[in-house]
């Protein structure tokens, strides 16, 4: 690994920066692909600027500029104009700009367009000799960074291009009959390219190459984990335990017959004498939670130890609040239908069935304590983050995995919890709606469930979407849910605003948590109790905002993404997302699957703040539906092959480029691979296949490319 801190330009201070994005070394910088790219276009007519966009034009100007100054500030001002239009340029604080705007001279000017008074202005545009322009601006494409406080988008660049420059040659890691074969980019050519496209076709070259990397290593990992499992003897065969029939007979709700369909698989699965690999899939809000709990009671009653993963702390807690208020009742139960012999130890009733939970918030002396009850069997139920792999952790007899929300973790994360146990059954809950033909490609070590329909009596989210001037509409609709007792969550795209955003490149502002709640403090009269929530705040307080707004000492919280995977308050019926033009589709659907989940209508308000065709159509497929398959079908329609600047539709198993559904042309080509090198080389141990077997390694510890 090289340090970030040996790159041009980072001190510890920016190598701070980085780490705030997950990036350690100069390797994860090297996979820290772009957001998004800036094209730089050719010229337009002044006619055809858009208010909000970066656009390039260009003119000869007819005046010199003119320098005048307000207050401390010095504006220059210049003016371009043609046949169809007109054009106000102004630099703030670039007196000297003065010297080059003379009248005459023929520039080339490239900044967003913005709109005032019925005038088109571009500020701060940066201005090129047409000659530099065309040979090495137009074309190309400029690579647009995630980015957080205390960097610059040229930071960035500038760090990637040093690592670049200083990583030199690396090896290529794939058997070169498979980049042969399947017409790949060579590896090194790759990375270049993902950051530096000379032009479209380069970037959807290069992009190929990135996506058959991550769905070959994701699918290469799997066939080597489940080589362990496939059809090994189990060391935890489960026998059907009557305690499970009055179990679900005391659940507060009757199973759908989906859910009672997907538990008996399990149970036949633990039951089989063989080790259990099963993903169950079903769309969000469908009950997956209560079926994996079943699974964890069945190895619990059977004396084995269940371990439930969830991605982020706040959802661990919300399983555990489950778990412990229907053991509550199941403990006490127990001691009910024994009334005459206190603390009953019946053969056919042992012990009251135990729970603890794990995150990484949690104090020392308390993790030390959930540690000495895992490890002696005192707790049969274990739920908590990929805390539970940690190797300070022993398990004293681990029967069953299950992983929440596995889209969110890696291969690597399931095998590193996959050895705390001997052989354990492993379960898996996905909320991904892949195509059951896909969902085999990729999951082909793996039998699966499907969940198909959701509790009976659930009204239809109703769906709106609406443009930046209805905010204050929905401000009051929201007040008027909330005078009813109800619950409203408020999405942001960012936490802050990003002050190294250099403003190119993104089409709208984008609307942060930090200032939007102070906005609504002052929107929503004071008895409306607002809280926050984003992924910077400490891991407890998180938990504690999530709790409050859980217990309805919330009415609203304004919130990132963080609250997209598995959050269930069911009083919750408005969900409002800012800057809804900048979600994949999919994880606009997981986000409005917080609401809709109790009796109550409820509503989702989709803010649409740009202007492009494109993306009120795409909104318009989730007003449309709320199944999750039918808008990963119209979203794939939607989108031509060529069009890789669309979002995203999923993090599906954390894949950074790969989208299943557009590239499942690529996803079968990558099977294909895999199979025929495991053919060849089943063990990944012949001295050609020595740099692919290293990768192959990092990647199941680390669950990533890098
Ligand atoms: P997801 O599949 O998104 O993980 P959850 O398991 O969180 O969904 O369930 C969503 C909500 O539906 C929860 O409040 C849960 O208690 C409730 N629920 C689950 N199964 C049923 C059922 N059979 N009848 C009624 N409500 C149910
Ligand atoms: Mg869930």
């Amino acid at each position: 690994m090289t340090e970030l801190t040996s790159l041009k330009g980072i001190g510890e201070k920016t190598a701070g920066a980085f780490q705030r994005l997950g990036i350690f070394s100069a390797e994860e910088l090297l996979r820290h692909y772009t957001r998004d790219y800036e094209e730089f276009t050719q010229p337009v007519p002044l006619y055809q600027l858009v208010p909000g966009q970066v656009m390039t034009v260009e003119g000869i100007l007819q005046k010199d500029a003119a320098l005048n100054r307000f207050g401390g500030i010095a504006i220059v001002n210049a003016y371009l104009s043609d046949m169809t239009g007109r054009l106000q340029l102004s630099w703030f604080n670039a007196p000297f700009m003065k010297n080059t705007l003379k009248a005459g001279k023929h520039f080339y000017f490239r900044g967003r367009v913005t709109e005032k008074n019925g005038r088109l202005m571009m500020t701060q545009p940066r201005i090129f000799e047409p000659g530099t322009y065309q040979e090495k601006y137009a074309g190309h494409l400029m690579p647009v960074y995630s980015l957080t406080k205390g960097l610059t988008n040229n930071t960035v660049v500038k760090a990637v291009a040093d690592a670049l420059g200083k990583m030199g040659e690396g090896e290529e890691f794939l058997p070169s009959w498979i980049v042969e074969d399947y017409g790949l980019l060579p590896d090194r050519e790759t990375t270049i390219r993902m950051h530096f496209p000379r032009s479209r076709k380069e970037l959807l070259l290069a992009r190929q190459r990135a996506v058959f990397d991550e769905f070959f290593m994701a699918m290469l990992a799997g066939a080597r984990l489940s080589e362990h499992a496939r059809s090994q003897v189990s060391a935890h065969k489960c026998r059907p335990d009557m305690r499970m029939i009055r179990f679900m007979a005391q659940l507060p709700f009757q199973l759908t017959a989906a859910q009672s369909r997907a538990y008996r698989e399990i149970a036949s699965d633990m039951c089989s004498g063989r080790v259990m690999n099963r993903l169950v899939e079903g769309d969000v809000g469908s009950g997956k939670t209560i079926v994996a709990i079943l699974a964890m009671m069945n190895a619990a009653f059977n004396g084995y130890q269940a371990a439930m993963m969830a991605p982020t702390a706040v959802l661990a807690r919300q399983h555990y609040e489950t778990v412990r208020s229907l053991l509550k009742d199941w403990n006490e139960g127990r001691e009910d239908n024994d009334p005459g012999s206190p603390g009953s130890e019946g053969p056919s009733d042992p012990a009251p069935v135990s729970l603890v939970l794990l995150t990484g918030s949690m104090t020392a002396a308390e993790k030390r304590e959930a540690y000495a009850r895992i490890r002696s069997h005192e707790a049969d139920l274990i739920i908590g983050t990929h805390t539970l792999f940690q190797e300070a952790i022993e398990y004293a007899d681990l029967g069953l995995i299950v992983t929440d929300e596995q889209h969110r973790f890696g291969v690597g994360q399931r095998e590193a919890l996959y050895h705390k146990g001997d052989l354990p059954h492993t379960l898996i809950m996905s909320a991904t709606p892949i195509p059951r033909t896909l969902a085999m490609i990729l999951y082909s070590d793996m039998n699966i469930s499907l969940i198909d329909a959701r509790p009976e009596g659930r009204i239809p989210i109703k769906n709106a979407v609406v443009g930046p001037d209805y905010r204050q509409r929905a401000y009051r609709f929201i007040y008027e849910e909330i005078k009813k007792g109800r619950q409203a969550y408020i999405i942001c795209p960012a936490i802050e605003n990003e002050d190294g955003d250099e403003g190119e490149g993104s089409a709208s502002q984008l609307e942060n948590v930090l200032s939007y709640t102070e906005k609504m403090r002052e929107v929503f009269p004071s008895n409306v109790r607002i809280g926050m929530l984003h992924g910077r705040m400490k891991g407890d307080e998180k938990e504690a905002v999530m709790m409050a707004y859980k217990a309805g000492e919330l009415d609203l919280l304004v919130s990132t993404t963080v609250i997209e995977v598995g959050v269930d308050v069911p009083n919750a019926t408005v969900m409002m997302v800012e800057n809804a033009e900048r979600f994949g589709l999919a994880e606009l659907h997981q986000l409005r699957g917080r609401v809709g989940r109790g009796s109550e209508q409820s509503y989702c308000i989709l803010v649409n703040t740009s202007e492009t065709e494109k993306a009120a159509e795409r909104l318009e497929i989730l007003r449309n539906s709320n199944d999750g398959f039918a808008i990963a079908e119209e979203d794939l329609r939607l989108r031509g092959p060529g069009d890789i600047f669309g979002l995203r539709q999923s993090g599906e198993m954390a894949f950074r480029v790969a989208d299943i559904y557009s590239d499942a042309g690529i996803m079968k080509k990558a099977k294909e691979a895999v199979d025929r090198l495991l053919k060849i080389d089943p063990e990944i141990q012949r001295p050609e296949h020595a740099a692919l077997g290293a990768v192959l390694s990092r990647y199941m510890e680390r669950g990533s490319l890098m």
